[in-house]
């Protein structure tokens, strides 16, 4: 696990930065209004949203082992129904709500969870494996929002069923000395391009991690867990009516939100668990601080992440 970690980590760096380049190219500018009020103005813009699915959050999965690995798990086929049920119950809600464009990224485990055939046909499919995706996802400026579906909690959460931060080699991710998971990492990562947050479907436990992020989020509860691997779910037809209603309200709500901010430079520091420590090697901007604690600095936050790797 650890090599194949390092592997990307090396792809990253090579394929790096340059979308941190065209940075705020979407702010408005005072000649670039078309000399409309600024509602009309947002109504007719384009308004492409951003899906970052994972299946670990999705309504109805509490065990790892039984129903989250790609064509080995005995419900995995289950489990692929249910996300692409949360998918499109928000894709429909995103374009009701007034999105133009929702890209669906395929971000659970090597990106085999979704299909063409069954997601929503207005959406589109952001499919491959790690190495295969660039290491910031694919966004850029141009998206207006991004929403989380199926997303768990940070490793070592309180009730967050499944919650892991990213591999389960990984204790515990901090962005100056912030603690973050996957949400925070990512609300971040659209924050530096100028993407605001509105949405999250997860459990209870990921929906408060966004939350503290961003306090006015919409976010949909399917399921609570009273600890990481049991809770009470909601049943299909009541998560993807909550899902709609959740995507529908933050993509209307959308002037109120701002991109989530990070101050400059950035200290990455990931602790690994033991069996999950890389091999150290020398190299400008990382620093082992002990045996399990790895810091990665940058000039910003994607500078220092991808020191480490993809997000
Ligand atoms: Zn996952």
């Amino acid at each position: 696990m650890s090599e194949e970690f390092s592997v990307s980590r090396r792809d990253f760096l090579k394929t790096s930065t340059a979308a941190g380049a065209g940075l705020a190219a979407g702010a408005t500018s005072p000649t670039g209004g078309l000399g409309q009020a600024a509602t009309s103005t947002a109504r007719s813009k384009p308004l492409k949203v951003y899906i970052v699915t994972d299946m670990e959050g999705v309504h109805g999965i509490f065990n790892w082992e039984d129903q989250c690995q790609p064509f080995k798990s005995p419900r995995w086929t289950e489990s692929q129904k249910l996300l692409t049920g949360e998918v499109n119950a928000a894709v429909e809600a995103l374009f009701a709500g007034g999105a133009t464009e929702v890209i669906v990224a395929d971000l659970h485990d090597s990106g085999r969870s979704l299909s063409t055939e069954t997601i929503d046909p207005r959406a589109q499919l952001l499919q491959g494996p790690d190495e295969g995706i660039p290491a910031t996802l694919g966004l850029d400026s141009s998206y207006s929002a991004l929403i989380f579906i199926g997303q768990h909690a940070m490793a070592g959460a309180k009730d967050g069923v499944i919650s892991h931060s990213y591999g389960f080699e990984i204790q515990n991710i901090w962005v100056n000395n912030q603690i973050v998971g996957e949400i925070g990492a990512r609300t971040m990562l659209a924050g530096y391009l100028e993407i605001p947050v509105i949405m999250l479907a997860g459990d209870a436990a990921a929906c408060k991690e966004l939350q503290e992020l961003v306090p006015h989020a919409e976010c949909a509860a399917v399921k609570t867990g009273f600890s990481r691997t049991g809770g009470i779910s909601l049943s299909d037809q009541a998560a993807y009516s909550l899902i709609g209603e959740k995507a529908r309200r933050a993509v209307e709500r959308l002037p109120e939100f701002r991109p989530y901010k990070v101050s400059a430079p950035v200290e990455l520091k990931v602790e690994f668990t033991v069996q999950g420590t890389p091999v150290y090697r020398q190299r400008e901007g990382v620093e082992r601080e002990n045996d399990r604690v790895y810091v990665y600095r940058g000039k910003d936050l994607v500078d220092a992440w991808l020191r480490w790797g993809n997000f």
